[in-house]
């Protein structure tokens, strides 16, 4: 298929047929024309194409978000997977300028030789740095040093005239708008991101568990000043002790081990069995009729009392940061399990006033509609000013429900009354994991949508660029 649409350039749109796409939970599906160009004349061939058949464009990484972001129904998907070449490394300054397509893999394997490191990294080997700045994503330390986009030095945009133009950091309104622009804006074929020095690539490791969500938010508060990584596991069925967990920190450290390619390399390297023990597909095939909120529960409970009765501070590992950030290597396919109906996530975010108050809420939420979080990570948040960020100085949660058993009435009820607790007290929910918010709700959670507009209506007055998720939020 790959091969097909890009042999078709220049001007050959007309030829390419329409193939389904959907989003990571495969929920959504819908039919458009998947173009790969190789090279910014590839893109720029695109555009020029896509006006004239009438056509609107959404750009795409590797698909790693969850919902309509990614999905352009009976329009163009521009897929930039192809444009994946490294452009230039400084080891002296640590400043690395990449294609979209290159993902955190392939920058990892290069500058950890040098003890250098982006920050803000999500949990996916394979997300691209064009996904990243559209997203702004964020990690296990965004709480210490911010978003993604901070670390963005400049870049390179086509914008919908063909034109590249370059954005570079600062506070106009191009740049605080591409950044967790969701690719509204034009096609980035080109991104100077400036890495951090380490001590080595390797981390300490240590968890602490605790009984509810009052010691689980004072553990990942105190433990701010000695650690570079915080993330906590929440049980959300415990319904006497809400907010149960532990809290997984982790800190940069100086060490005698050593890094070279081939250790590196087996880190990045997408695995296809659990714990590299278990075939992957297969396991979660036969997983899928116990993937149930029943048997869940119990498995949150067998995590919560392993860990309150074998975690202590004192077990410290040392790992590669790799090992340590991208968890999910470790369990790939999950989303097997959930087909074939899917899976929906939710992630509010809200401010550190009243937190303990408002999580507490939260989960009696999804409690209340047996909408419990199957698997919750809790992170603390940094504010940041880009206008479409999901970032303020507060706590997010992850809310992840299979589709399959539920009533969709019963999901609907939840993730409006969500919906509303998170904007009445200020929070916002994670735009790469929603395919749920209305236009209303999402103007009051990201209250500078019309600065983002602004920049839009001057860049892309016709709307060239576009998906399912611009129409649902902006109409
Ligand atoms: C297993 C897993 C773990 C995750 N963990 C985290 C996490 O810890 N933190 C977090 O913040 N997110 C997380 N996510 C979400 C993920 O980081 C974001 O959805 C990310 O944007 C996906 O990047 P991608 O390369 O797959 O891009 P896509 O999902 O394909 O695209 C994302 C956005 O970028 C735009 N885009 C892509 N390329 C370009 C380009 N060249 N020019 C203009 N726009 C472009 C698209 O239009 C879209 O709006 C996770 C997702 C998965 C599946």
């Amino acid at each position: 298929m790959v091969e097909n649409n890009f042999l078709n350039f220049p001007n050959k749109l007309s030829n390419t047929k329409f193939t389904s796409v959907t989003g990571y939970t495969e929920t959504l599906k819908a039919l458009s024309k998947v173009i790969y160009p190789r090279n910014i004349k590839d893109c720029i061939n695109l555009i020029q194409d896509a006006k004239s058949n009438g056509l609107t464009i959404c750009p795409r990484g590797k698909g790693y978000t969850y919902g309509d972001m990614i999905i352009n129904s009976n329009e163009i998907i521009l897929d930039t997977s192809l444009m994946k070449n490294i452009v230039a490394w400084d080891k002296r300054k640590g400043v690395i300028t990449v294609q979209p397509g290159v993902t955190f893999a392939e920058i990892f394997k290069i500058t950890l030789l040098d003890n250098w490191t982006l920050s803000s990294c999500p949990g996916g080997l394979d997300i691209t740095i064009g996904g990243s700045i559209s997203n702004n994503v964020h990690g296990k330390d965004t709480w210490k040093r911010g978003n993604f986009g901070e670390q963005v030095l400049s870049l390179k945009m086509i914008n919908a005239e063909g034109n590249i133009i370059e954005i570079k950091k600062g506070s106009n309104d191009l740049f605080l708008s591409v950044i967790g622009g969701m690719g509204l804006l034009g096609i980035i074929i080109e991104a100077k991101l400036k890495l951090f020095k380490i001590p080595s690539p390797y981390v300490e490791i240590k968890n602490i568990s605790s009984k509810n969500i009052t010691e689980t938010i004072e553990i990942l508060e105190k433990e701010k000043n000695s650690s570079d990584f915080s993330v906590a596991w929440v049980d959300c069925f415990s319904r006497n002790n809400i907010g149960r967990g532990y809290v997984s920190l982790a800190k940069w450290i100086q060490t005698n081990k050593t890094v070279n390619n081939e250790i590196l390399n087996q880190s990045v390297t997408k695995n296809k069995r659990i714990f590299n023990i278990i075939p992957s597909k297969p396991f979660w095939f036969f997983a899928r009729p116990f993937f149930r909120p029943l048997n869940i529960k119990i498995l949150n409970s067998i995590n919560y009392y392993y860990h309150s009765k074998f975690t202590s501070e004192k077990n410290i590992n040392i790992d590669l940061f790799t090992n340590y950030n991208f968890m999910h290597n470790k369990i790939p396919d999950i989303r097997e399990v959930y087909r074939p109906y899917g899976f929906l996530e939710f992630q509010p975010i809200i401010p550190f006033a009243c937190s303990i108050k408002n999580i507490t809420e939260i989960i009696k939420i999804s409690q209340k509609y047996n909408c419990e979080s199957l698997l919750c990570g809790m992170k603390f948040h940094k504010k940041d000013d880009f206008y479409l960020s999901y970032s303020c100085d507060g706590i997010s949660l992850g809310i992840d429900i299979q589709l399959a058993g539920r009533k969709q009435e019963i999901v609907k009820k939840f993730y409006n009354e969500l919906f509303d607790y998170t904007s009445d007290v200020d929070g916002k929910i994670y735009l790469a994991k929603d395919e749920k918010l209305d236009c209303t709700y999402f103007k009051k959670m990201f209250p500078k949508y019309k600065k983002f507009l602004s920049t839009k209506n001057d860049v892309d007055p016709n709307c060239l660029f576009s998906s399912n998720m611009y129409k649902r939020l902006f109409s």
